[in-house]
């Protein structure tokens, strides 16, 4: 590979960390890009680093090239990344963006500073509980499975009012923000308009939409969060 140049894959050869942090100024520059296209500040889109799966070695190269908001899907690996990588950098602000089970609500109102998959009222009883018991709540967003897939997590379109409701009335919970995973394959675009038109007639403010193939589309369908994970860390190893 000396001395050979590769115009697709530039940062083929060089090591991850160093590709990590070139890819976080790469992406941070197409979100301003495209906020700007959209006629929005580009402050106003935060970028989650979605490092699940990426060991903490790597995830801290982030974190010193100044990357602050990152996202997970698992509780007990958050939890062993976490709490050595909080100690480098306490300004952090980890999202949880898998499915959350009720009993790993307890861990999970320590870890996380928001939790973007509120879906179901049990959730919203083990958390009103837990954080009750924390002194902590997380910020809190309902996730909507807005392209009806029966093996994903989130609430249906149909029901995302009526749940809405529930979690500010009966269990007290401010919802933040909406998110969805759109299905692989066509166009996201519906699905981000969708979730854009749930948030609006709810009052809800944030969207967490968009991830690696999209987040620039996301972005001028109203996206405040896109997640991106291969696009700055590189392929997931299998797990
Ligand atoms: C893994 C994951 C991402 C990141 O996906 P990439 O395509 O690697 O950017 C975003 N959101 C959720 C919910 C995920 O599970």
């Amino acid at each position: 590979m000396k001395g050979q140049t590769r115009t697709d894959a530039p940062l083929a050869g060089t090591a991850p960390t160093t590709a990590a942090t070139a890819n976080i100024a790469e992406v941070r520059a197409r979100i301003a890009e495209a906020a700007r296209r959209a006629g929005r500040a580009p402050e106003d889109v935060t970028l989650l680093a979605v490092s699940k799966y990426v060991p903490a070695l790597l995830v801290s190269c982030a974190v010193d090239a100044g990357q602050l908001v990152f996202g997970e899907s698992r509780v007990q690996e958050a939890k062993e990344k976490w709490v050595g990588l909080r100690l480098r950098q306490p300004d952090v602000n980890l999202h949880m963006i898998g499915p959350l089970q009720s009993n790993k609500v307890r861990d999970a109102v320590q870890i996380f500073d928001t939790i973007e998959t509120l879906d179901r009222p049990r959730l919203c009883a083990a958390l009103a509980r837990h954080s009750a018991l924390a002194g902590r709540l997380p910020e809190l967003f309902v996730q909507v499975n807005t392209g009806l897939e029966p093996q994903k997590t989130g609430v249906l379109p149909d029901d995302a009012d009526a749940f809405i409701e529930t979690c500010r009335a009966k269990y007290g919970l401010m919802i933040a923000g909406l998110m969805c995973v759109p299905p692989v394959g066509g166009s996201p675009v519906p699905h981000f308009a969708l979730l854009a038109e749930i948030a609006h007639r709810n009052g809800v403010r944030q969207l967490s939409m968009g991830m690696s193939a999209d987040y620039e589309l996301a972005i001028e369908h109203g996206a405040t969060h896109v997640r991106v994970g291969t696009g700055i860390f590189g392929p997931r190893p299998a797990h």
